[in-house]
């Protein structure tokens, strides 16, 4: 079997925890990569944004990163991108002629992807089975309620497409049943036609390891209480609630300190997320916190298992958060998590037993769950953590749940014509 990828928004081999490089790279990176393992051929399309990268990365023997020409070799503001996607398209049918490829499903990530999907479903004949990552409702109603100014043109074009994508794709996956739900509910599709597979965590880089040794290794004192970030910086991840919040926290435990794990690396990236950066200091100063809270900057995955074992508790103040990978790379290090009740968290955590949530952009409740399990030793709640991904959320038992349904897909699709 031979999938074709669409991810023109996040490049799979982008580094993680910049503006464009979180979950959704995370996700496609490593189910190419497990789908591959499993004996599929995989090839994952995605927009060349720099003149620097090759065009074709060969990941393994079964997977590639194809670069597709849409536009200038460098950043292009997602706006503008919408105009490229004819182009891209065009690129990825001009590949599938000059190697002679015969793909048997398209798989479309995030909106833009969709409508790229389904320009070449049609030519190519082929399935379409697309995961939306984010709804644009989701975001909107959680910008409404902070009073943020909405640019309802992009919103409208944006609800639109997804519409689109939601009556013409063959089929739809959704990573949650709440998600589910919504697309149910706001894009008038039936249940039949959706899917719910969660995103999963990979064992071999997310794991438990010693408290205090993890603590020795970063520099860590072994007797401050630790909050942790992990993530991109955004607005909607709530970092400003977070900062807010260790205001009242620093009061009743002055010992308590936050480490900030995520950012871009490169100078564009910088770039796009600098004036949230500059929000989140300024209020940092305001509440005279600079001694508590440390920005560490993005990290590789694999170092990310001794963050999360050091901390005492892992904090996601997300406004909205359509799955949410972090939450569950902490639980499966052991440490539990004050997520806001929101998303794919309601889903993946367990309310009183993986940490607990709070009410999105509520510093006062985020304060109180985060003090709750700091007054408590975190080893209350590791072996729920670790049994709760370990349960559900492992990638090897996801990835082969996408291979049955890849598979039966593809059984049910042979009969149609084949592609040109
Ligand atoms: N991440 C990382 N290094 C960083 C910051 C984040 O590897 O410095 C990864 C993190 O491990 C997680 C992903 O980025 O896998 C973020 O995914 P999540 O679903 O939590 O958030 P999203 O980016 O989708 O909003």
């Amino acid at each position: 079997m031979r999938l074709l990828m669409i991810s023109d928004h996040c490049d799979p081999l982008a580094e993680l925890g910049g503006k464009e490089a979180g979950g959704q790279t995370v996700y496609v990176r490593t189910l190419a990569q497990f789908l591959s393992d499993f004996g599929v051929n995989v090839d994952v399309y995605t927009r060349w944004d720099q003149a620097s990268k090759k065009e074709v990365v060969q990941m393994g023997p079964r997977w590639r990163v194809i670069r597709a020409l849409a536009g200038p070799k460098n950043y292009v503001p997602p706006d503008q991108r919408v105009g490229l996607l004819d182009w891209f398209s065009r690129s990825i049918l001009w590949r599938t002629k000059y190697e002679r490829l015969r793909y048997d499903i398209i798989h479309s990530n995030y909106w833009p992807a969709g409508l790229i999907g389904l320009s070449i479903k049609q030519s190519l004949h082929l399935p379409l089975v697309h995961v939306y990552h984010s709804l644009a409702r989701s975001k909107y109603e959680a910008m409404r309620r902070s009073n943020t100014p909405i640019d309802f043109i992009a919103y409208h074009q944006r609800l639109s497409a997804e519409t689109t994508i939601a009556q013409h794709s063959s089929r739809i996956i959704s990573t949650s049943p709440g998600e589910k739900q919504l697309i149910r509910q706001w894009y008038n599709v039936p249940g039949e036609k959706i899917d719910v597979i969660p995103i999963g965590i990979n064992p071999v880089i997310f794991h438990s390891v010693n408290q205090d040794f993890s603590r020795r290794e970063l520099g860590w004192s072994t007797k401050k209480k630790i909050i942790l970030y992990v993530g991109r910086i955004e607005w909607h991840k709530g970092i400003g609630t977070l900062i807010e919040a260790m205001a009242q926290l620093v009061r009743d435990q002055p010992e308590v300190y936050l480490y900030i794990v995520g950012g871009a690396k490169s100078k564009t990236g910088q770039q796009l997320e600098a004036e949230e950066q500059q929000r989140l200091q300024n209020l940092m100063r305001q509440h005279k916190l600079d001694r508590y809270i440390t920005f560490v900057g993005p990290k590789r995955q694999d170092e990310l298992a001794l963050y999360y074992s050091a901390a005492d508790v892992t904090a996601i103040p997300s406004y909205y958060e359509p799955f949410g990978i972090v939450p569950l790379e902490s639980m499966a290090c052991g440490t539990p998590v004050v997520a806001s009740r929101t998303g794919g968290m309601k889903y993946t955590m367990v309310d009183g037993e993986t940490g607990y949530f709070a009410e999105p952009m509520n510093v006062a409740d985020l304060a109180r769950k985060i003090n709750r399990i700091l007054s408590k030793n975190k080893s209350h709640y590791t072996r729920n953590c670790i049994w709760r991904v370990q349960n559900q959320f492992f990638w090897p038992k996801i990835a082969q749940k996408y291979l049955t349904y890849f598979l039966a897909l593809n059984e049910k699709n042979s009969t149609l014509p084949a592609q040109s």
